[in-house]
């Protein structure tokens, strides 16, 4: 993962939710689970995860590819 792919997923995850990156954020900072996005280029899985997720399952990869909005930003 690099930076700059790390925040266009962060974009287009707070693009699915309806909502500013910004404002997903502060909305799930006290959650337990977390938007989260397959980050394997050309694949939008969408789930919710644990805020420090990395590895979560993607249902269309069939891999370890999901990794949460907090870790996409950098927070976690
Ligand atoms: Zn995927």
């Amino acid at each position: 993962m690099n930076v700059i792919q790390n925040q266009e997923k962060l974009f287009e995850l707070a693009q699915a939710w309806g909502m500013e990156v910004g404002a997903l954020l502060r909305k799930y900072a006290t959650d337990s689970l977390a938007p989260a996005i397959c980050i394997n280029d050309g694949c939008d899985f969408i789930a919710e995860y644990e805020p420090d997720c990395r590895d979560g399952w993607c249902e269309e990869c069939q891999e370890g590819t999901v990794v949460s909005a907090f870790v996409l930003a950098g927070i976690v």
